[in-house]
């Protein structure tokens, strides 16, 4: 769809009166799961093991007919069918981009099929005229590149800075007048205390005016910050990466995330896979319905949420999703990125001197930090636990793509056995 001023809405789906909704969703529906149980021999494997034929799934509501696919489902597979674990649903040769997912999980993606995004940042504001700076990372990940086309899609200058190098974004975002940021809400936090230690008067020496958060929920608190002491005007999607992309998005009310007309999702009980009422919280469940390279169905995305029906003054129609409370799995997000248990064990097993790790969570002063506790087999000098530590925070950067902000040694037996890998002890106030 190309872009003209079209005013409030970036396209006519956002304001389909909620019958027509309802009607167009269960259609793009069956024509998914359609194409792919014909398509990807993984999905028709799992209907062919639920005794469910494509036909029988006609509306939202015939979803928990199928069980829900989780992110180690869909790791197991690709590990045991690579790359794409049979959930390929057009020839190889066909695919525009391959991104890969802590896990690892390839995601192939169509070029297709990714402008609705550019609905997240139109209703927040974004428009010809402004510079943008996009500050996740443009390796492997979507939310670069795709994120990047968005902002193109609303007609804004995008700047592809990417992570890291804190004074160089700064420097960057004085010089070119930068009017928007996109990344996440602890990110932009410091690249403002940044340029207060460096003698800026953020307010008046910034065009900021607008900033887009995803990764990571935006706090009250630091919203309140944002809004009243920089004059930032803020608003937040939910994105998961493995369904490619964005699923919800603030308009300018900013109380609950629109959910994008591109994907089903529904929310349920983890326990049992049936779907909740408004109001309940559960699981986020998604089946993208536009892009159908990838023949995910159901796709348990492990986080928690709830969401409502009640009309929104904005004139979208559609359900809005409260915001994400936490995480129901394994896997938990720190700054922006997935930690999954398994990959930890990953790193910290490959050292032999290690005999228990533990990570935790926290989140002082609105940023996530991460702390890697380790025991040790045997007795270390401080200059070798010095060395171990330093190899260790590599190898986490190497194949978690994060390192853990501090390293602690602990005594034998600090971490008891029964405790899980990643303790989340983050509260969002
Ligand atoms: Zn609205």
């Amino acid at each position: 769809m190309a872009v003209k001023d079209k005013g409030e809405f970036f396209d006519e789906l956002e304001i389909m009166p909620t019958e027509a909704r309802a009607k167009y969703l269960n259609q793009q529906l069956s024509q998914t799961v359609a194409h792919a149980y014909h398509h990807a021999p993984a999905t028709r494997e799992i209907f062919d093991k639920a005794g469910v034929s494509p036909e029988q799934i006609r509306s939202i509501k015939d979803l928990e007919k199928l069980p829900i696919i989780r992110k180690t489902d869909l790791i197991e597979r690709q590990k045991k069918n690579p790359p794409y674990g049979g959930f390929l649903t057009i020839p190889l040769e066909d695919i525009d981009r391959v991104f890969l997912s802590p896990g690892p999980i390839y995601e192939p993606i169509q070029h297709a099929g990714i402008k609705w995004f550019a609905k997240a940042f139109w209703a927040a504001g974004f428009r010809k005229g402004d510079v943008v700076v996009n500050t996740f990372t443009y390796h492997l990940s979507p939310a670069g590149i795709l994120f990047h086309e968005a902002i193109r899609d609303c007609g804004a200058t995008a700047v592809p800075m990417g992570t890291g190098n804190t004074e160089l974004q700064i420097q960057t975002m004085r010089d070119l007048k930068v009017t928007g940021f996109v990344g996440t809400p602890s990110f932009l936090m410091t690249l403002i205390q940044r340029a207060e230690e460096m003698g800026y008067n953020f307010r008046q020496d910034f065009a900021l005016r607008r900033a887009w958060f995803t990764g990571e929920p935006l706090a009250p608190s630091l919203r309140k910050t944002f809004e009243g002491n920089y004059q930032i005007d803020t608003y937040q999607a939910y994105a998961v990466t493995e369904t490619g992309g964005a699923l919800a998005y603030e308009c300018r009310q900013k109380s609950g995330m629109h959910l994008m007309d591109e994907y089903v999702i529904e929310v349920v009980d983890p326990a049992t896979g049936k779907q909740l009422g408004p109001g309940e919280v559960g699981e986020v469940v998604v089946t993208p319905v536009h892009n159908k390279v990838w023949g995910l169905v159901r796709f348990g995305t492990g986080d928690l949420s709830s969401y409502t029906i009640e009309p929104c003054p904005c004139g979208r129609t559609a359900s809005r999703l409260s915001g994400i409370m936490g995480r129901a799995s394994d896997a938990v997000k720190v700054r922006g990125m997935f930690v999954v248990a398994r990959q930890t064990e990953q790193v910290c097993f490959s050292f032999a001197q290690i005999s228990r790790y533990q990570i935790v969570v926290r989140r002082p002063e609105q940023r996530d930090e991460m702390t890697l506790k380790v025991e040790l087999k045997g007795q270390a000098a401080e200059e070798e636990k010095t060395k171990l530590a330093s190899a260790l925070s590599q190898k986490f950067q190497d194949v978690c793509r994060l390192r853990p902000d501090r390293i602690d040694f602990v005594e034998k037996g600090a971490i008891p056995e029964e405790q899980p890998r990643i303790i989340d002890e983050r509260t969002w106030e």
